[in-house]
């Protein structure tokens, strides 16, 4: 099966099997998202949609955040993983938000990852869910599941893995692609365990087909 073969049915079971694939981190505009996903780095979707609403309801925009002290916020962050940076990073982002930006959400990723707490991957989540540019953000799952599948060969980097992603799935297709392979990554084809017997993607599944050949594949780890 070729590279080409092998995009094709996965992006082609997903078009089926999840069509509206979308980020589980609860917003309600681009500020939202932002601070939603800062605060999501090495921490799940879960916890950070329980800490966010109240967040939300004192620092509504990111002029009420901007103005924020560190001792302000933090108890509001404090259950969340690393709270002493992501407060900071909260406070710096929604400062230079209103300074360099005219208080609006930057829209690049060349900008974005200007942003205090913001680096390539939460760039690229934020204009792709924003605004569906063709960008791929690659966290554990999407760069775990693209390495088992064969999407990915001897990628030993998130950006190894972003390039040959972004080499084979159709442009307007990426947006929704990333959190295809994000909740299969959450719910089948977990770090440990994957659960193959539930997956419709062993017969293209290079990862299985070796465990079935009795060679199984050594992954570069992130
Ligand atoms: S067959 Fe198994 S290893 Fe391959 S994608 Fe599915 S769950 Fe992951």
């Amino acid at each position: 099966m070729t590279k080409k073969e092998r995009f094709a049915y996965v992006i082609s079971y997903f078009e089926q099997h999840a069509p509206n694939a979308e980020t589980e981190l609860i917003y309600d505009n681009p500020y939202q998202l932002l601070v939603a996903v800062i605060l999501s780095a090495q921490c799940t979707d879960k916890r950070v949609n329980m800490t966010t609403p109240a967040i939300f309801d004192q620092y509504p925009d990111v002029y009420s955040l901007s103005k924020a002290t560190f001792d302000d916020l933090f108890p509001l962050v404090r259950s969340i993983s690393y709270p002493n940076n992501k407060t900071k990073h909260l406070i710096g982002m929604a400062n230079m938000v209103v300074d360099d930006f005219g208080g609006e959400i930057p829209s690049t990723v060349p900008e974005l990852v200007k942003l205090p707490g913001v680096g390539r991957k939460t760039a690229n989540v934020i204009t792709s869910v924003v605004h569906h540019q063709p960008n791929m953000a690659v966290d554990t799952h999407v760069f775990r599941v693209s390495a088992r599948l064969g999407l990915t060969t001897n990628a030993t980097t998130p950006l190894q893995t972003e390039m040959q992603l972004l080499k084979y799935i159709p442009k307007e297709k990426v947006h929704v692609a990333h959190h295809w392979l994000i909740l299969h990554g959450r719910y089948i084809c977990l770090a440990r365990s994957p659960k193959c017997e539930e997956c419709g993607l062993r017969p293209v599944c290079k990862y299985y087909q070796s465990i079935i050949r009795g060679n199984q594949l050594s992954l570069p780890k992130y």
